[in-house]
């Protein structure tokens, strides 16, 4: 098994309620040019050839595997070897089911390969002005489209901007 440190959370920058399921994400990667082992892909969900994260949280909060976690993702450049990659279906809101199965699903990975380091893939940016932080100027994009540390600071509580608005009631 390979060592894993970090989660890494991204969105998948479709319009906010919009479903987008899993195999859409495989076509979109299959047209970037990602492309699974084929011993990987043969060992696990053979159907999605491209697919780069490990998990992706679909519009209801259904939780769809993408890669084992011990197969190397293509989702954070430079940061591949030693993460998990999942990715939440919407750009910066999301519904009260993807917050539940984001919650499940990192606490989860920290039972299983923990502890962690879990961000955002825009925390990945290179710090440039060198004070520690990695701030909104430095953010190479701004995937997932939330604060992942105030998120966790927050006991996986979403900030209700960052909910969509007919699901605000059921969080
Ligand atoms: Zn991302």
């Amino acid at each position: 098994m390979r060592l894993i440190k970090r989660l890494v959370i991204h969105c998948s920058a479709s319009p906010n309620g919009r479903a987008v399921s899993i195999a859409d994400i495989d076509r979109w990667h299959r047209e970037r040019g990602f492309k699974r082992q084929a011993a990987a892909r043969k060992a696990f969900r053979p159907e999605l050839g491209s697919i780069g994260y490990h998990y992706v949280i679909e519009l209801d909060g259904t939780l769809r595997a993408g890669r084992l976690a011990d197969e190397v993702g293509a989702h954070a450049a430079g940061h591949n070897a030693d993460s998990i990659g999942v990715c939440i279906v919407g750009t910066d809101a999301f519904t009260a089911g993807q917050w539940k199965t984001l919650a499940k699903v990192v606490a989860e990975m920290q039972g299983r390969f923990g502890p962690l380091a879990v961000l955002g893939h825009r925390d990945l940016s290179p710090d440039k002005d060198g004070d520690g932080k990695v701030e909104q100027h430095e953010w190479l994009k701004t995937c997932p489209g939330f604060d992942v540390a105030a998120w966790l600071a927050a006991g996986m509580k979403p900030d209700s901007k960052h909910v969509l608005p007919n699901h605000k009631a059921a969080l």
